[in-house]
């Protein structure tokens, strides 16, 4: 099973992947958890990415693609993964695409956890009371200034990766603000459910464009009636016209006449 975990930050992509590796027997391979551990080791990746994160932006996509280009050719990844928090961005998907290509592997689905982004902030303040409260060291980018910035970051530049997963079939949306068992039950459903089945309907042509269609798609034999009738009408009204004016010539005529013997007349 190979699964990505799409949604903002705070919307419980780390509560269901861990579940998740779980059910599947997978590993979660987590970009934001990597990069920490990178930045607390301090090793060249961890120097480049502490700043960036700290302000709440995104690390480059070269940066990330390497390290999931490392990680899932390790042997823990053999039987399937699921990736939270990657990719990010759409080039990030595209080399992700490329990575899995390389390897004759596919995508089982990518799951979007749909939240009001107004629950983040909420979400994210309790993380950390409760990250507090275990004694745990606070994320320097769970702060309220950092968090607008990863929400910003997630609308801008994360945000269309649903429309590319919805175009490569692969998408499935489970509302991330129901309670966790929820989500989670919601999220096996989508697992489970026939790839068909969870297809989104091919979109509708545009009116004027199905018009057209059906234009072209006419039968011959129907099209010739329509040209004929179309010209047999032609031709009545051409007839009717020159009828009209043949008699307002009669009228004007006999009406000169008129004029002419009264004249005469005197
Ligand atoms: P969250 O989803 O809560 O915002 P993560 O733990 O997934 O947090 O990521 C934390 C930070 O790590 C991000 O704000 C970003 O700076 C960096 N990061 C993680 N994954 C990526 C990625 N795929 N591309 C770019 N930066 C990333």
């Amino acid at each position: 099973m190979r699964l990505i975990l799409l949604g903002p930050p705070g919307c419980g992509k780390g509560t269901q992947a861990q579940r998740l590796t779980d059910k599947y027997g997978i590993v979660q391979l987590s970009t934001g958890d990597m990069l920490r551990a990178a930045v607390k080791a301090g090793t060249p990746i961890g120097q480049k990415a502490h700043d960036i994160m700290a302000r709440g932006e995104l690390v480059p996509d070269d940066v990330v693609v390497a390290i999931i280009a490392e990680r899932i050719d390790q042997p823990d990844a053999r039987n399937g993964f699921i990736l939270d928090g990657f990719p990010r961005t759409v080039p990030q998907a595209e080399a992700l695409d490329r990575l899995l290509d390389e390897k004759g592997l596919g995508l089982d689905a990518a799951i979007e956890l749909k939240v009001d982004e107004g629950i983040l902030h909420h979400r994210i303040q309790k993380r950390v009371a409760e990250m507090k409260a275990r004694g745990e060291a606070v994320r320097a980018d769970d702060n309220p200034e950092a968090l607008e910035k990863r929400v910003h970051a997630y609308r801008l530049q994360t945000a269309p990766l649903v429309s590319y997963y919805r175009n490569h079939g692969s998408l499935r949306t489970v509302d991330g603000m129901a309670p966790i068992a929820d989500v989670s039950a919601a999220i096996d459903r989508v697992l489970e459910a026939p790839k068909d089945k969870a297809r989104p309907a091919k979109p509708a042509a545009p009116a004027r464009a199905r018009s057209a269609t059906r234009k072209r798609a006419a039968p011959a034999g129907r099209r010739k009636a329509a040209k004929r009738v179309s010209k047999a009408k032609a031709r009545a009204t051409g007839k009717a016209r020159a009828a009209r004016s043949a008699r307002k010539r009669v009228a004007k005529k006999t009406r000169r006449k008129a004029i002419n013997k009264a004249r005469r007349r005197g």
